[in-house]
């Protein structure tokens, strides 16, 4: 099936069994925040959260009546997992409680993020900073209403209310930070065909997911497992905390590679670390475990930031070297490769060309801006074609363009010049319009600052124009 036929079917499909489907995931991710239980109504991580945040934040209020039938859904899962005998006016008052306290503390966060990404400006290391502190906001709120709630109908553990609601907020945030990301990129890619996909497409893909991505990932699985062998042979909390060591080729994937591959990483990662500690019985670690996943998911989220302000840094950086009209550099690149050259300086004479279009204001003002635009390209490319491999065309503003002939010597540049002045003459551009060009050039003295080799090459070039242009001097 292609992107949009699957897409296209998903849309088509009645409301309801979408949102139903829905439901039926949740109870689904609800039984599996269960395996990571370790205390009364505590997970090591608690992945409905993430799917209620993600669902509200990509499709809005609607999802709300799936979420609450949800959520009774896991309510009653619970309390049958607990032997719990209760009337059913109560059952169907403490889902209910349930139900506003989880719902509508994570519609509230939800709700946020989204105006916040609408927002104009904002780019996504600024989201994932307010993604990060709203998560963070949104499950304490969360849990603050569900321990409540708890506590209301008398189904707290002996744990008491401090102890659970410390994990249960751990655990919230973990799951929330680790698989709110993915479940958001899944519905959009399922049930959206729009805009915002496409947006949220080329964001979280950030391209492609790169060769390697499968053996870094296998990295991170093998260390995972590694590291909690050991914990199981040697049960200590020294042992437990190994594995924090797995934020380092995290941290190295996040670096290297997608926004979505990290997101795939961090959901296999703290996947296999919830199995694992079932499987192998290391509850009584189970506070290092989770924190561990919270604060790899949150640094990993962190770090994204850093490949994506590189990308624009290049981007910003390519816009302020070349003249993005004629594609000659720019005076800030010419200026840099200057002063680059005078640190590590050879004796050999440099020859500064400043070169003017000839009566371009006429030519602007008779033929219109647009030939003006296009003559000036003309220039570009004819000054381009007689310079050598080290030499550099760039365009100083307006009409002017410099060129820089490092090792060049007087007769050497005029004659480059003096070719390129010919080959302009032959130049046409729009209905046969003809370009000529005046140059001045001097070559650097000993010792002599740039400001005034440029001032000495600005004279040549007024001489030049004062003796009738077209020519070098
Ligand atoms: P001279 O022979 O003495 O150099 O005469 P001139 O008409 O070329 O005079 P001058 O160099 O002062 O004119 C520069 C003109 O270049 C003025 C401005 O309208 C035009 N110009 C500057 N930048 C651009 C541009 O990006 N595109 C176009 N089409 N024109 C530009
Ligand atoms: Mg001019």
């Amino acid at each position: 099936m292609t992107e949009d036929s699957m897409a296209a079917s998903a849309a088509g499909w009645p409301r309801w069994t979408k949102g139903l489907a829905l439901a039926i995931a949740w109870v689904g991710l609800w039984g599996l925040g269960h395996i990571g239980e370790f205390a009364t109504h505590a997970s090591l991580w608690y992945p409905p959260a993430a799917l209620t945040f993600a669902s509200l934040a990509v499709l809005g209020p609607r999802v709300i009546p799936y979420l609450v039938l949800a959520s009774f859904g896991g309510t009653l899962w619970s309390l049958s997992i607990y032997q719990v005998d209760m009337h059913w006016t109560r059952v169907v008052a403490f889902g209910l409680a349930n139900a506003i306290a989880h719902i509508g503390c994570y519609a509230l966060g939800a709700f946020v993020l989204r105006r916040f990404a609408r927002q104009p400006g904002h780019r996504l290391p600024n989201q994932i900073i307010a993604f990060l502190l709203i998560a963070t906001l949104s499950s304490a709120l969360a849990t603050i209403g569900v321990v409540t709630t708890l506590a209301a109908f008398d189904q707290l553990g002996p744990e008491g209310p401090w102890t659970t609601a410390l994990v249960f907020w751990i655990g919230d945030f973990a799951a929330l930070v680790v698989l709110g990301p993915l479940f958001a990129a899944v519905l959009l890619r399922l049930l959206r065909h729009n805009e915002l996909w496409a947006q949220a497409h080329a964001v979280l893909r950030g391209g492609r997911l790169r060769d390697a991505f499968g053996y870094k990932l296998l990295f991170n699985v093998v260390l995972v497992i590694a590291v909690m062998l050991i914990a199981d042979r040697v049960p200590s909390y020294e042992s437990a905390f190994l594995i924090f060591f797995v934020l380092i080729p995290q941290l190295w994937l996040t670096y290297t590679e997608s926004p979505m591959a990290t997101t795939v990483s961090l959901a296999v990662v703290s996947f296999l670390v919830v199995v694992l500690l079932w499987l192998l019985e290391l509850t009584q670690f189970v506070y290092v475990y989770q924190l561990a996943i919270a604060i790899i998911a949150t640094t990993a989220y962190f770090g994204l930031a850093i490949p994506l302000l590189e990308a624009a840094n290049r981007q910003l950086r390519q816009r302020l070297m070349f003249d993005p009209l004629t594609g000659a550099a720019s005076r800030e690149y010419l200026l840099e490769k200057i002063e680059r050259a005078e640190r590590v300086e050879s004796e050999s004479a440099s020859a500064l060309a400043i070169v003017d279009i000839d009566r371009f204001k006429a030519i602007n003002d008779t033929h219109g801006h647009r030939l003006g635009d296009q003559a000036l390209i003309a220039v570009a490319e004819t000054l381009r074609a007689h310079v050598r491999g080290g030499d550099v065309v760039a365009r100083f503003g307006g009409d002017e363009f410099m060129i820089m002939l490092p090792g060049c010597d007087h007769d050497r540049a005029s004659r480059r010049m003096q070719a390129a002045l010919r080959a302009l003459r032959d130049v046409r551009v729009g209905d046969d319009v003809r370009l000529t060009a005046s140059v001045g050039i001097a070559i650097r003295g000993p010792d002599e600052s740039f400001d005034r080799w440029f001032a000495r090459a600005d004279e040549a070039l007024y001489r030049a124009k004062q003796a009738g242009r077209d020519r070098v001097v």
